[in-house]
């Protein structure tokens, strides 16, 4: 074919197409969409014999997890996620209850053992890096003898605490800004919510609390809030059949958040949609999803959701 000035023009412009699909489609390669997967959504630290596993939530910000807490079962849940263990990257601690740190040293432990593990950095409040410690010291029999015996690395060098005291920004990279609200959690003071501020989608996560208008500000215009929620009837059902009944409904009073108050926090924050998580009571089967949202929607009119393990929003 003779170059003449026509077919010369449109080589270039099917140079430029092409080449500006290749760029586009290099940069849908790097850049993976924002996933948001509830692992655990039953609140407190019983563990159920069937249904929901206790608190964990799982984002994957360009196909790298990003952890929120780590209740018992987690490790199991990352798994039934697609996740494998070695691959956990970043962890969150909102706080030192135990049905959000259990699995803290575990989940270390199972991604050290399971293959070639990541550098894993925790962040959390104080007390975070002296579990680390005192879990490495409960394990380290174990650990030492894999070292020599089966030529691991040392898990000790695997995982970097970082602990923060007060709401700010608690880390940043290419992907995502992350940072915290401190909430409130009688008599827990270092407790705190975490807002991802990922380039597709921004996700706040309440962690455990009463209500706390201040959370509003904090997730104003966010994509998704994730927030805890207390059913009174189901606590009423629940606590008349404990022996240390009136202190655990005052304490649960005191630290969490009725769906209406929900409701008003979502509606105030004017977020797009509303997962509810951490279900207390988290075992009542007789509780449905209706009876979870509905004094939720009397206040936000946005999509709200009822939080299962392993769904994905
Ligand atoms: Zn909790
Ligand atoms: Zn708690």
């Amino acid at each position: 074919m003779k170059l003449n000035r026509r077919n010369f023009l449109s080589a270039v412009a099917g140079f430029t197409v092409s080449h500006t699909l290749l760029a586009r489609s290099i940069s849908a390669q790097q850049t993976k969409p924002t996933r948001l997967i509830l692992l655990g959504t039953k609140g407190g630290p019983r563990v159920g014999e069937a249904g929901r596993s206790n608190p964990s939530t799982l984002l994957l910000i360009n196909d790298v997890p990003y952890l929120i807490d780590c209740g018992y079962g987690t490790t199991k849940q990352l798994l039934n996620a697609g996740v494998a263990v070695n691959r956990l990257r970043y962890l969150f601690i909102t706080h030192h209850h135990s049905d959000h740190n259990l699995e803290f040293g575990p989940l270390v432990y199972n991604s050290w053992i399971t293959g070639i593990p990541a550098q894993v950095d925790a962040y959390g409040p104080p007390g975070l890096a002296q579990m680390a410690q005192d879990f490495f010291s409960y394990l380290k029999f174990d650990i030492d003898t894999r070292i020599v015996d089966e030529g691991r690395p040392d898990p000790r060098k695997l995982l970097t605490v970082h602990e923060f005291d007060k709401p700010g920004v608690v880390m940043e990279n290419a992907d995502v800004k992350v940072s915290s609200c401190r909430v409130r959690h009688p008599p827990i003071t270092q407790a705190y919510a975490y807002r991802f501020d990922a380039r597709d989608r921004s996700i706040v996560i309440s962690g455990d609390t009463a209500y706390a208008p201040e959370l509003a500000e904090f997730a104003k215009d966010a994509d998704v809030l994730v927030h805890e929620v207390m059913y009174l009837p189901g606590v009423e059902a629940l606590v008349r059949r404990l022996p240390n009944a009136k202190r655990l409904r005052e304490h649960l009073m005191a630290a969490h958040t009725l769906p209406e108050d929900v409701g008003k926090i979502a509606a105030d924050a004017r977020v797009k949609t509303l997962v509810l998580s951490h279900f207390v009571p988290g075992d009542d089967a007789s509780i449905t999803d209706d009876q979870w949202s509905e004094g939720v929607r009397k206040h936000f009119h946005g999509r709200v959701i009822v939080g299962k393990d392993l769904l994905e929003i």
